[in-house]
């Protein structure tokens, strides 16, 4: 083996001298009480970094800057193709600097560097390219009607959107989120989770870089409960945009709807059900592909399918093939070591949390077929859960009904379509769901009955930009991705010109 090759990641973590300071109108300063965050690498418990911890006067500071900056019209005025040229730019200094965002995000939550590489570098770039490309591809209207007037649709953009992010895919939540609402010419203020910061400031030093002018982009890190909120209770800002848990989500309408009325959009949690009939046709391969949508990021993923929903007839045979499949390849290890293919949970309370679940399942009479342990490299200040697995669950068990957010799988044995849709439909969450047949039919009549915004036919968390990402239910009710998330960043204004 290549050590030398293994260690490339390390260096460059090493190297790191990021950048902590909020960035607001340009500057990068302290926070105005001079507090400061520490970020933790959940790998090994050292800090990371000491990150300046924003308060409401700096995210004050920086709705106030976006908003004059909005007022003046140096973005939202800007000629069309100079906005499409620099997020061009923008998107390729996100690639040349794939590596460090990569390292960074590894080093503050834990993601094996190998799915940075593969998935969160190149799906922030994909977004930012994509929304910087159809700026101009979106048209307002005119109706037609009565010949003594002409009525036509302006589409505009907002004015502030304020951007608050999850720890789970810190980068590329952040760019899921700020490339729509920068394309349609608004400007933002975004806050990043507490346990990842340093990603979203690289990201705001590389907007500047490609030609962004002061103040359109601000990023202010700090606590939810203190920075979070008062961006939520901004009165300069106009839209809300949030990625996060149901809890919270629930914050964002109170606070837009004790202050200003600002639009909410809210990509909540999942408890996402994967159906498996009998007739699938190789089923070591599908059991395969069931483990990578469960246990990928850790299971730290808001689609991810943690409800297996076996056909009766095959469950004891699935749970042996998906258990195999996930002890050979889901290995806790360090994150920094491209090999490695299961980093730590985020941080130790989240930890804790999962580790409950395991034991709630466990006294619900839920029979374990994998691991679930603190694993062995589990060194105290360390956050790793090996992958656990339970079979023969009930739908009603926590473990079904509750998003646990770690690489805990329940596998629940149904009768048959009517049944999987039923057991599957039995949720508050509707974000996502995974249908695997050889039966076209039934295929088609499933994704039609399933209560949640996306289906996934013989396959598991594949897509392209084209799709709206979001959910149904107490998923919430955004859409990221897709064209349909630049249009969510602009308001109609109706133009009425009399003629006659
Ligand atoms: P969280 O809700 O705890 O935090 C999300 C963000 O909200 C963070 O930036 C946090 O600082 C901020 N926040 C916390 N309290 C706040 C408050 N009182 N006011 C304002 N802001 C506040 O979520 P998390 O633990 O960071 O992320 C995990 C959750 O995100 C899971 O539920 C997961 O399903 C969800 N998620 C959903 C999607 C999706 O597309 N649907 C994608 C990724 C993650």
């Amino acid at each position: 083996m290549d050590t030398t090759a293994d260690r490339r990641w390390h260096r460059i973590a090493e190297a790191l001298r990021p950048e902590t300071r909020l960035l607001i109108d340009g500057q990068f300063r302290a926070a105005a009480d001079g507090q400061t965050l520490a970020s933790v690498n959940p790998a090994t418990g050292t800090v990371v970094a000491n990150i300046a911890c924003g308060n409401a006067a700096d995210i004050e500071a920086a709705c106030d800057a976006a908003a004059k900056r909005f007022r003046q019209g140096v973005w939202s005025r800007m000629r069309l193709r100079q906005r499409v040229d620099i997020l061009t730019r923008f998107s390729e200094l996100i690639a040349e600097n794939g590596a460090v965002l990569a390292v960074l995000d590894t080093l503050e939550m834990g993601k094996p560097i190998a799915e940075m590489g593969a998935i969160d570098v190149p799906g922030a770039v994909l977004t930012m390219r994509f929304l910087a490309e159809s700026i101009d591809k979106i048209a307002g209207s005119a109706p037609v009607t009565n010949s003594d007037a002409l009525h036509y649709i302006l589409r505009q953009p907002l004015g502030v959107v304020g951007c608050i992010t999850p720890w789970n895919y810190p980068l590329m939540m952040a760019v899921w989120k700020v490339a729509p609402a920068l394309a349609a010419g608004n400007c933002v203020v975004l806050k990043p989770a507490e346990d990842t910061s340093l990603s979203a400031l690289v990201l705001g030093r590389l907007f500047l870089e490609a030609g962004g002018p002061d103040g359109v982009f601000n990023v202010v890190p700090g606590r939810g409960a203190v920075a979070g909120q008062a961006l939520a209770r901004s009165m300069h800002v106009e839209k809300i945009a949030f990625t996060g848990s149901t809890a919270i989500g629930r914050q964002m309408y109170r606070y837009a709807a004790d202050t200003n009325l600002k639009a909410v959009s809210a990509e909540l949690g999942g408890k996402s059900p994967q159906i498996v009939l009998a007739d699938v046709e190789d089923l070591s391969s599908v059991a395969e592909k069931i483990a990578d949508g469960l246990f990928g990021n850790q299971g730290e993923v808001c689609s991810a399918g943690s409800r297996i929903l076996v056909e009766r007839s095959i469950h004891d045979e699935f749970c042996d093939l998906v258990a195999g499949h996930a002890a050979r390849k889901y290995r806790p290890g360090d994150p920094l070591d491209p090999e490695t293919t299961m980093g730590p949970l985020v941080n130790k309370t989240h930890q804790g949390r999962v580790l409950d679940y395991i034991d709630s399942a466990r006294k619900e009479g839920a029979t374990q077929v994998l691991g679930g342990d603190t694993a062995d490299r589990a060194a105290e200040a360390a956050c790793f859960v090996a992958p656990a697995l339970f079979a023969g669950v009930d739908n009603r068990m926590k473990i079904a009904q509750e998003e646990i957010f770690g690489p805990v799988g329940a596998i629940i044995p149904h009768d048959g379509v009517d049944d999987a849709v039923r057991i599957a439909n039995d949720s508050p969450y509707g974000l996502a769901a995974g249908v695997w047949t050889s039966n076209l039919s039934a295929a088609h009549r499933i994704a039609r009955d399933l209560e949640c915004g996306m289906v996934w036919i013989n396959g598991y968390m594949n897509g392209d930009m084209s799709q709206p990402w979001g959910g149904w239910k107490l998923s919430g009710h955004g859409r990221d991705k897709c064209l349909q998330a630049l249009i969510d960043n602009t308001q109609s204004k109706s133009v009425w010109v009399t003629l006659d």
